[in-house]
Parts: C-alpha cells; sequence; structure tokens
C-alpha cells in the first residue's frame, strides 16, 4: 500500500452551489497548506473547519471552507482535508490541478475506500455497501445497503466463522497429537454446528432472489397480439411517474428499458421502446422475439383483447413461453368494451388450456380501470420473494458465489464426518469452508479480486 496523498472530486461533476473535494494521504495537509496561507494547517485540531482563499501562488482561486480529519479519525484513518468551493466545474478543475502541482495524485476509482478497507476502517461488505448506497435509486435497495453498511451480512457471517474456527484448531491440534489417536474436536458437536451453519447460509443464499430483485429490479415482459392495448397500459402504468421523474439526465440504464416504482419496489419494463412506437410499425411479434424478451424476464404479463373471440393463438404463444420459474398474469383488456359475461368467458377460456398457475386481472387502460390491482399483483411477487428471517438479504453477486462455495464445503465436511474420512481430510474441507466465509467480508482475498471491485467504484468515492 502506498501513501501518496491523493485528491478528487467528490460531488457531482456539473455546477452546484458548492463541490467538494477530497484530499487524503500522509502528507494531505502541506499539500494543502501549500495553497491555503491563511492558517497554519499542522497546528489545527481534527474534525475543525477553516475559511480562507485557496491559492495557486499569487493567484487566488476561490474562496473555501476547509474542514481537516487527522488520522486515525477520518473516512481512510489517513489525514484527510474536504475542501468545499463554489460548485463551478471549472474552479473544481483549477483547484485539482493546483494540489497536483503540490504534490498530490489523482486518485483512482473507489481509492478512498480502498484505503478505508485496507486499513481496517471498514470490511469488504461494508466497501460494496458504500457504493451500493450511492447506486440505491428506490427506499427498498437504499435500505438493504444501509443495512449491509452497518455491517449487517458480516456480523452473522463472522460469528458462524468464529465457532468454525474453535473447531479447526481443535483438529489441528489432533493432527499434532496424531500418533496418540486422540480427539479433541467433540464431532457430534462439529456436526451440530455445521448444520447451524446450513441453515442460515442456506437462507441467505435464498435471500439472493429478493436481493437481485431490490438491486437489480424485477424483469417484466409485456406481451400481446398486435393491439391488444399493450402500448395504452405501458403509457397508463408510467403516466405517475413520468410526472415524478421528468427528467432524470445521463442515466446509464438501457435506454430500451422503462422503470416503474411500485411500493418502493422497481420493475424493468423489458424492450418497450418497440412499444412507444409501434403504431405504424406491423409489429407481428413473432414468438422468436417475445421468446427473447420472457427469456429475461421474472415476470410475463399476456395481454389478451377480451372484445376479440378466438384466443388459440394467445394460448399457443403463452405456452410457447412458459418456464418453471416465470410467474404469469393474462389481463384481459379493453374490459370497458365488452360486458362482464363475456371476460368471464375469456378467464375459463385461459384456465381451461394453461396448467401454469397464473393470475387473471380484467383491464381497461383506457378507462383506468384495476391497473391497481395489476400492480399490486407485480408488487406481491417481489414481497413473496422475502423469506421469513430476511432481516439480512443478499445483493450482491460475489457474496452469493461465496456463500454457495461456503455451502458446497459444509457439506464436504459434514460427509467428512459421516465416512470418518482422516482427520488430515476433515481439516482441509473445514478450512476451505473458513476460506469461502471469509472471501465476504474481506478477511481472505486477493488482489484481483479487490481490483475488481474497487474499479467499479466512480473516483472520489
Ligand atoms: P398494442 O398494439 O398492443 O400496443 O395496442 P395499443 O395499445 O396500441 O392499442 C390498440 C388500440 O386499442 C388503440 O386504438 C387503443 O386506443 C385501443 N385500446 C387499448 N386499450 C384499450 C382499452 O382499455 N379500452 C379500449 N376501449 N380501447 C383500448
Amino acid at each position: 500500500m502506498n501513501n501518496d496523498t491523493i485528491c478528487a472530486l467528490a460531488t457531482a461533476n456539473g455546477i452546484g452551489a458548492l463541490g467538494i473535494i477530497r484530499v487524503s494521504g500522509n502528507e494531505a495537509l502541506s499539500v494543502v497548506q501549500k495553497s491555503f496561507p491563511a492558517k497554519n494547517l499542522e497546528k489545527q485540531k481534527s474534525h475543525t473547519i477553516h475559511y480562507g482563499y485557496f491559492m495557486d501562488e499569487e493567484e487566488a482561486i476561490d474562496e473555501v471552507m476547509l474542514s481537516i480529519f487527522l488520522a486515525p479519525k477520518s473516512f481512510t484513518t489517513e489525514n484527510s482535508v474536504e475542501i468545499a468551493f463554489h460548485g463551478s466545474p471549472h474552479i473544481g478543475k483549477r483547484i485539482l490541478e493546483t494540489l497536483i502541482k503540490n504534490g498530490a495524485r489523482m486518485a483512482k476509482a473507489g481509492e478512498f475506500t480502498l484505503r478505508a478497507f485496507i486499513n481496517g476502517r471498514i470490511d469488504l461488505s461494508q466497501a460494496e455497501a458504500i457504493a451500493d448506497v450511492i447506486a440505491s435509486e428506490n427506499e427498498a435497495s437504499r435500505k438493504v445497503a444501509i443495512n449491509q453498511l452497518k455491517g449487517g451480512i458480516t456480523n452473522e457471517i463472522s460469528v458462524l466463522r468464529t465457532d468454525l474456527l474453535n473447531f479447526v484448531s481443535l483438529i489441528e491440534l489432533e493432527l499434532d497429537f496424531a500418533e496418540e489417536d486422540v480427539e479433541f474436536a467433540d464431532r457430534s458437536a462439529l456436526s451440530g454446528l455445521l448444520d447451524k451453519i446450513e441453515v442460515k447460509l442456506n437462507s441467505l443464499i435464498e435471500s439472493f432472489q429478493y436481493g437481485n430483485a431490490i438491486k437489480n429490479g424485477t424483469a417484466v415482459a409485456i406481451i400481446g397480439k398486435p393491439n391488444a392495448g399493450k402500448s395504452t397500459l405501458l403509457n397508463s402504468l408510467l403516466k405517475e411517474e413520468r410526472a415524478i421523474v421528468s427528467n432524470i439526465a445521463g442515466t446509464t440504464r438501457d435506454t430500451i428499458e422503462e422503470v416503474l416504482h411500485i411500493k418502493g419496489n422497481a420493475f424493468r419494463l423489458i424492450d418497450t421502446a418497440g412499444l412507444r412506437e409501434t403504431m405504424d410499425e406491423i409489429e407481428a411479434i413473432g414468438v422468436k422475439k417475445a421468446k427473447e424478451k420472457v427469456e429475461n424476464a421474472n415476470i410475463l404479463v399476456y395481454l389478451a383483447d377480451a372484445a376479440t373471440e378466438d384466443f388459440s393463438e394467445d394460448i399457443e404463444m403463452i405456452q410457447s413461453l412458459l418456464r418453471e420459474d416465470l410467474k404469469l398474469i393474462i389481463c384481459a383488456t379493453k374490459i370497458d368494451e365488452v360486458i362482464p359475461t363475456q371476460y368471464e368467458m375469456v378467464e375459463n377460456i385461459f384456465r381451461e388450456a394453461i396448467s401454469h398457475e397464473f393470475d387473471f386481472i380484467k383491464i381497461s387502460a383506457v378507462e383506468n380501470q384495476n391497473i391497481q390491482d395489476l400492480k399490486n399483483e407485480l408488487s406481491s411477487y417481489v414481497e413473496h420473494l422475502k423469506t421469513e428471517e430476511n432481516n439480512v438479504v443478499i445483493t450482491n453477486q460475489r457474496h452469493f458465489e461465496a456463500l454457495k462455495k461456503s455451502m458446497d464445503a459444509v457439506h464436504k465436511v459434514k460427509e467428512a464426518i459421516s465416512f470418518q474420512i482422516s482427520t488430515e481430510l476433515l481439516a482441509y474441507e473445514l478450512r476451505n469452508a473458513l476460506e469461502h466465509l471469509g472471501e465476504i467480508s474481506g478477511e481472505v482475498t486477493n488482489d484481483e479480486v479487490l481490483g475488481n471491485i474497487f474499479s467499479k467504484f466512480c473516483i472520489g468515492k
């Protein structure tokens, strides 16, 4: 770990009332001091704020406020200074250039957080949680990220890991006394602990489906024959959304997806670009195209025009799209155009033909009838993913993989015990399990994993 003094813009790069530049490293104070004649920074206490001009040699660049955080009581645990300036991107650029002239260098992506991790202030899952907190776009993802930042996942796992570690020590002690055929580690107590670990791991692994829905949203495909009412429904669903989120500039989301928020959860409506402009497009949506859409979806909302009579094509289409893990919602559309007996008949036709479980909702997008029922049904999908004891939810693919590997390792240890395999092998499998559990908090890690995690952060974090 080098101790270069690093600097970066911590606020968004654009015009604002204020901007903040962060400086961290052993020499942070002296680097900033060269541009801040107003006070002797070395003499200031930690957690104090100082007013003055930020200078590039003789030229005043801006009037600023400096916040000083002395090691180890800072985010990175190093000496740090935050410079609040008038939020012009040009001024920010000039200040950074001057700091570099003074001896700092630009921080790499995630380098402040990497230092916080390496210096032991936070563990790896907490570092990842910081990225998630910043990226959170709704209540559900914010809550989960904050819980992880508070150490939720690590706490759960480190308790298990410590217990397991005790056993490893005992088993290794047995290896030292191999000649004497003694058993320090009580095998049945070990089995009991492994059962407990298995239950915990299982619940964490299961929570990933929910975590994924929270973090990445639930993918919904809206399918139906031309004129079934897809774009009208889409507009109706997104109406309030547009009013709230009128123009978020520069979102990096895939542009062909619209996002709908229901009760704090995000739903990604797959490939809706086509729907918006299809009025004149002869959109005989082939089975192949529909399959592509549904392949990535968690929920299929199939629209059937209640005012028509023959549903054989619809049934065929639905059957060709179904998968076991797909939630199916069939909507009879345009119910304002037909009498109730007709759409009840439509429901019966589908119930007879389709064996996969589905919800049936009768809607009129034009008259806004029962659209709320559809929204409720969508949101109940996410609610059902919550398992009973989901106070800790896994949202991170890396954690999910590590948990699955830990689970495999635990199974192997159990096998080793039941087949009374050699103590050496048992110790080996136990170490393996410990290692995978340790990957989550970063107790066990390697440079490649770290590089991968922190490169996804933005600069200044
Ligand atoms: P798409 O091809 O599936 O996207 O269908 P559209 O949404 O473009 O709708 C086709 C036609 O049906 C349009 O003229 C819509 O105004 C009409 N339509 C859609 N939904 C309803 C509805 O709920 N009630 C009535 N009466 N007409 C609807």
